[in-house]
């Protein structure tokens, strides 16, 4: 049985009191079997929730980093840093950051490959706007996305690293879910791009999460899916108790 993988992006939201409340009451949880949840609190809580889940199976994840070690780059955190606060993953390439805030698959790969210097996981968000998704280019995209952003990782930190499919139009209050039979499609042809990424003849296998509007109502739809490894939540997500009913929704 494949382990799935469940994780909440709280975004710009929950300040370290609200943060804090929110990791003790996910503290004692413990999902099912085969079951691995994170959650990745803004920056200000990172290290707060990682001392509350010190003990927890809940892994802590950062929303972005930058990818020097430290220097003159006035606002910006860095993988070191992420890892000392006890978080074990980083997301990187959210579509919220390529489209307002400039991230390129560029600057994805210089992150990813900065998190695996220190040995966090990285989370790579690759996604479809509506435009690629209307025109049919949207395995294109996908495809590019994910080899820039793996471009010079060995087979070795491969093992680590996690890639999350969000269509961009399928995220926030304005999205709509994407078709679990689209997803799978997507997904399918995902599982082979890693694959070549991968050396012949590897056993590796990259989870790929799928993100965007998953709810109670859904996510039991794209975790039956073969080539789907689990979900990354957003709203849906973000209260404790929902985020622990989704878990065990899926097992
Ligand atoms: P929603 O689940 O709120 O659509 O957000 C998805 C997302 O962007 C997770 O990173």
């Amino acid at each position: 049985q494949k382990s799935i993988w469940v994780g909440t992006n709280w975004k710009m939201n929950k300040g370290p009191a609200e943060a804090i409340a929110d990791a003790r009451a996910l503290a004692f949880f413990r999902p099912p079997e085969g079951v691995r949840c994170f959650l990745a609190p803004p920056a200000t809580s990172l290290r707060d929730v990682g001392a509350v889940l010190q003990d927890s199976p809940l892994m802590v994840g950062a929303q972005n980093m930058y990818w020097e070690d430290n220097g003159a780059w006035t606002g910006e955190i860095s993988a070191p840093m992420i890892a000392e606060c006890g978080a074990s993953i980083v997301v990187l390439g959210h579509s919220e950051r390529r489209q307002h805030f400039g991230e390129t698959d560029w600057t994805v790969n210089l992150k990813v490959r900065a998190a695996l210097r220190h040995g966090l996981r990285p989370l790579i968000c690759i996604g479809d706007t509506l435009d690629e998704y209307e025109f049919g280019v949207s395995q294109e995209t996908l495809a590019r996305q994910t080899k820039i952003a793996l471009h010079g990782v060995s087979q070795e930190d491969l093992e680590r690293v996690l890639v999350v499919y969000e269509p961009v139009w399928a995220i926030g209050s304005a999205g709509r879910p994407a078709e679990p039979a689209f997803v799978s499609q997507i997904h399918t042809t995902l599982r082979g791009v890693v694959k070549e990424i991968a050396m012949q003849g590897s056993s590796v296998r990259i989870p790929l999460l799928y993100g965007g509007s998953v709810s109670r109502g859904n996510i039991r739809d794209y975790v039956a899916l073969p080539d789907v490894d689990g979900v990354l939540i957003g709203r849906a997500g973000w209260n404790p108790a929902d985020f622990m009913d989704l878990v065990e929704s899926v097992r």
